[in-house]
């Protein structure tokens, strides 16, 4: 279960979509492949089965017309007067005159009361036909036609057709027996052959292959030998089943079967299954390919709407990647993605908007948090990334610089006199005036607390000492004043000028912060609103 859904769930776009066409593509095949292959099946089958019925009824109309006409003849030849009176001369001249005028095989003799036939030529050849079925029935006063036989005289199989000769008392007096070999039959037999594999039998009532459609040659060895396929089952049981069986040549096959009148013959028409479902399957793997080449053009056209929007996609997870790494004003570039979707591209607009707000949003975060909110001069962190860099720069292009460190004298007596408020609307007044008097050469931040650090770039340690004066004098000159106080206010500060050689720390702004320190601290302990030097 885990690695199929893993599978599942590592899927992309593209192959999802050809995931899905395979499955419609495949699930619309089979919902037309399964009902075509039923319905084509069931139509086949019935067209089969009307065939073989056709076929069957045909052919027993036709056996029995011929069996009739024969038996008919034979009758006729018993109620003759040459039969009725024993004019056996005159009644075999008149079978040789039937015979030379119907061309059918059809032999006719005469069986004497005892049972014997006598040879024309030579009448003490006889032969005994007293055990025969249709000499028996002859005896009972009933014509008989037999089923097949095999013949005393030839040894062929013959269809004998039999009737018997009756005095005016109605006493046996012998019967007439026409002999037919299957020759006939057969040669009948085999215009009804039908499709490539279609054939017709006729069985005797026991089942005996009297006669087939099918090949002579091959039919022969079948000939009288009992036929024990289903279908001879079925006709006994008088079973109306249609399902397939195997045939008596080995092949599954579809079979009806027809009953003579009399039940003395049954005709059975047989077709393989394979000729009748013979291009249904050619049908089948035709849908099936059509169906394949359906799935190639509609794989082929899922990649192309897979990629359409798998592009757009792929340009926005690596702009959220590269936003991720910090760059975030990267903007997709619309021109690619032209041909994608138009919510694609909405959305490509959308992360094109969102990142230019994410920029400003950004840019206001480092501004704020490089900026006082209290005085709204520059933080302690600014001086110490900005600051440090122009100090290097300045530093490198010769110039000298230095460090002011200013703080507010008794700050905490203006806290505890006014209140915190006063002290925090001192806080921006003084850090006002400071930036105001630095010029562009010095940046102003606050340090911390009542303490402002001051970077003053190309000056000198007298040009920074006579700024800082100048910041005290003004800073006692311009007391913090509003509707309710006025305070006056005097500062110190401590100044360091650059030194090559570091005497606190590693860094030159962390060195000169130090030593501006300790000057702070001489300026404080020397008296307060004074500037002090390092040195
Ligand atoms: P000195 O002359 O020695 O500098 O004395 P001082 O009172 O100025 O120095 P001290 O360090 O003793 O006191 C500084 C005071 O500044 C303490 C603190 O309450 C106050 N302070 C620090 N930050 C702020 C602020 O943001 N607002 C206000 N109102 N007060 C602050
Ligand atoms: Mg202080
Ligand atoms: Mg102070």
């Amino acid at each position: 279960m885990r690695p199929m859904f893993s599978y599942f769930s590592n899927q992309t776009i593209k192959m999802r979509f050809q995931l899905w066409i395979v499955v419609v593509i495949v699930t619309l095949t089979l919902s037309i492949i399964v009902p075509f292959y039923f319905i084509e099946q069931k139509d086949r089958l019935d067209e089969a089965e009307n065939q073989l019925k056709q076929v069957i009824t045909l052919q027993s109309l036709y056996i029995e017309r011929w069996n009739q006409e024969k038996l008919d003849t034979i009758k006729r030849f018993a109620v003759s007067d040459h039969a009725k009176f024993h004019q056996i001369g005159d009644l075999k001249r008149e079978f040789q005159d039937y015979s030379r005028v119907n061309s059918e095989c059809l032999s006719i003799a005469y069986v004497e009361k005892d049972g014997f036939i006598r040879s024309d030529a030579d009448p003490n050849i006889s032969y005994y036909v007293g055990d025969r079925q249709y000499f028996k029935q002859a005896l009972e006063k009933k014509s008989f036609v037999s089923g097949v036989i095999i013949s005393k005289d030839s040894g062929k199989p013959v269809i004998t057709f039999s009737a018997p000769v009756l005095g005016d008392h109605n006493d046996f007096k012998g019967a007439v027996l026409g002999i037919v070999t299957l020759e006939m039959l057969n040669s009948l037999m085999k215009q009804l052959s039908f499709g490539d594999t279609g054939e017709v039998y006729v069985l005797d009532s026991e089942g005996n292959i009297v006669t087939a459609s099918n090949d002579t040659s091959k039919s022969e060895e079948f000939v009288n030998v009992p036929m024990k396929t289903e279908i001879m089952q079925r006709a006994k049981t008088g079973s109306t089943s249609n399902d397939s069986y195997i045939g008596f040549r080995g092949e599954r096959v579809y079979g009806q079967y027809k009953w003579s009148t009399g039940k003395s013959w049954v005709v059975v028409g047989e077709i393989t299954q394979r000729e009748v479902f013979q291009n249904l399957n050619q049908l089948s793997i035709a849908i099936i390919i059509i169906s394949l080449v359906a799935l190639i053009l509609s794989i082929g056209a899922a990649v192309t709407i897979a990629s359409r929007i798998e592009r757009p996609i792929r340009y926005l997870l690596r702009g959220t990647k590269i936003i991720q790494n910090g760059n975030y004003d990267y903007q997709i570039d619309a021109d690619k993605i032209r041909m994608a979707p138009i919510e694609l591209r909405m959305l490509v607009n959308t992360f094109n908007l969102m990142s230019d707000k994410l920029k400003a949003n950004i840019s206001l975060l480092e501004h704020s948090a490089l900026v006082d909110q209290l005085t709204e001069i520059p933080n302690r962190r600014y001086m110490m990334q900005e600051g440090n860099k122009q100090l290097q720069a300045c530093i490198a292009a010769g110039h000298m610089c230095s460090v002011m460190m200013f703080d507010i004298d008794h700050f905490k007596k203006i806290n505890d006199t006014y209140g915190h408020l006063v002290g925090d609307r001192v806080l921006h007044h003084v850090a006002s005036i400071l930036q105001r008097l630095s010029g562009t050469d010095t940046i102003v931040a606050r340090y911390g607390g009542e303490e402002f650090i001051l970077l003053a770039m190309r000056k000198n340690a007298q040009e920074s000492v006579s700024l800082a004066e100048d910041l005290i004098r003004h800073i006692m000159e311009e007391p913090y004043t509003d509707e309710q106080v006025t305070v006056k206010l005097t500062a110190s500060i401590g100044i360091a000028e650059y030194s090559p050689t570091l005497e606190f720390g590693t860094m030159v702004l962390e060195d000169m912060v130090s030593r501006a320190d300790h000057a702070l601290y001489r300026a404080k302990s020397g008296g307060r609103n004074r500037v002090e030097l390092d040195r």
